[in-house]
């Protein structure tokens, strides 16, 4: 890794493009892996390609309720009616081998029987004790799924690094797979810093503020695929900050902290840090969430997220998220960003990209309109809590009228 003082110069911010790129650069990818049943293996990275063990599905079968035949009887033969000779039943296939002028009654995923290639919708027959009559004309091979359809046997079923969802167990269940070769958990340690800061349920003195970004960190980082160790506040001097990292170091594969790393009030990071990896203190362009740090101690990756809580989010969200992903395996996907209406003005100066708290809704015609909020203040997490998006105004935005368009960030379920 290459490191190098953004500090310094308030002009040698880095965009967060960039950002990102340095950061993509220079995360590692860890090793190990964890076999896993199937209802375990949610949101876990597959670690190996997998083959499609047999044809999906096995054996050709019905798409409908109705009557299997042989298209010839009725294109060649001229056959007017066919008899039913016996029912096909999902699980409970018809033994026999359907003959010229004869059907099966036939009902959805029941296996086709030998010799018949069509199947006409039981909506479309009239049937008269033991015969059919056909109503429609109809193709050869209609209504019937073929072996091997959705995939043959030995073709790509999954791509190492896919993240697994509810689709993908179905589709490992569907293939017959009970167990799966995942990634093992990222191990993601976190603390805050602040002489000022208590955790939920201890007293304030005067001067002390509860400490929110542990709790927003815990939910951010609630991902099947990571292990959190929670840490919990680190004092402002740099013996306890180093101890801190030493530790986090020696257990984690990632390490986040929050706080002191603003150039100037809290020097003992920078201090820490430099005594123990390298870390490059960067100022990323972006707002909220200027001052930033990244690095390394030992194998572990550094993150330092600035101290206001709504400044870890945005930092947590644009910069660590996709470092996670990619350090799982799996390809990061970016956050989804839609075009809106702004239906507010939204005061910004150039110089900075922002990610301003916002309100969207559909516009009934196909778009959507977005409100700016007030408490856009970085230290106000509630301004966060009344959004349902960001509205991202790039860095040379002067700010916006009402009617002009912006990009919006919707808010996710999950963070990641
Ligand atoms: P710092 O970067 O450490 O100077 O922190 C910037 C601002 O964020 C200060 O007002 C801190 O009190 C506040 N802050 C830092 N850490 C936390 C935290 N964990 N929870 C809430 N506020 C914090
Ligand atoms: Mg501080």
């Amino acid at each position: 890794m290459e490191f190098t003082d953004h500090c310094s110069e308030p002009s040698n911010s880095l965009s967060l493009e960039d950002a990102q790129a340095r950061i993509q650069k220079a995360v590692p990818q860890i090793t190990g892996v964890d076999n896993v049943p199937l209802k375990l293996a949610r949101g876990r990275v597959l670690a190996v390609t997998i083959a499609a063990p047999n044809d999906l599905p096995p054996f050709p079968n019905s798409a409908m309720d109705g009557y299997a035949f042989r298209h010839e009887d009725i294109s060649v033969n001229k056959c007017a009616t066919l008899t039913v000779v016996g029912t096909s039943f999902a699980g409970k296939p018809y033994q026999g081998n359907l003959g010229s002028g004869e059907c099966v009654r036939i009902f959805t995923g029941a296996a086709m029987p030998v010799g018949a290639d069509t199947v006409i919708m039981q909506e479309d027959v009239t049937k008269d004790s033991t015969v059919i009559r056909l109503n429609r004309a109809i193709v050869p091979f209609a209504n019937v799924r073929p072996a091997g359809d959705e995939i043959h046997r030995d073709e790509c079923l999954l791509e190492s690094g896919k993240l697994l969802q509810y689709a993908e167990l179905g589709l490992l269940a569907s293939a017959g797979l009970p167990f799966v070769t995942v990634t093992r958990k990222l191990r993601v340690a976190y603390f805050s810093t602040g002489d000022e800061l208590r955790s939920v349920g201890e007293a304030l003195d005067f001067g002390q503020i509860y400490d929110s970004n542990r709790y927003l960190l815990h939910s951010l980082l609630g991902h099947p695929a990571i292990e959190t160790i929670d840490m919990g506040v680190v004092t402002d001097d740099a013996p306890t900050v180093k101890q801190a990292l030493l530790d986090a170091s020696r257990q984690a594969d990632v390490i986040i902290s929050s706080g002191g790393v603003s150039v100037g009030d809290a020097d003992f990071v920078a201090a820490s840090l430099a005594e123990l990896g390298q870390i490059d203190f960067w100022k990323v362009a972006v707002k909220p969430g200027k001052p930033f740090a990244f690095g390394k101690i030992g194998s572990a990756c550094f993150f330092g997220l600035p101290g206001n809580p709504v400044a870890v989010l945005v930092t947590f969200q644009q910069l660590v998220r996709s470092a996670l992903l990619s350090m799982m395996g799996t390809h990061p996907t970016p956050p989804l960003r839609l075009r809106a209406v702004s239906r507010t003005q939204l005061k910004k100066s150039p110089g900075r990209m922002e990610f301003q708290r916002g309100l969207f809704e559909a516009d009934g015609i196909g778009g959507f309109t977005v409100t700016g909020l007030d408490r856009q203040g970085s230290h106000q997490l509630l301004g966060v809590s009344r959004a349902n998006c960001f509205i991202v105004l790039p860095k040379d935005n002067k700010g916006v009228m009402p009617g002009e368009p912006v990009e919006i960030e919707p808010f996710v379920d999950s963070s990641f």
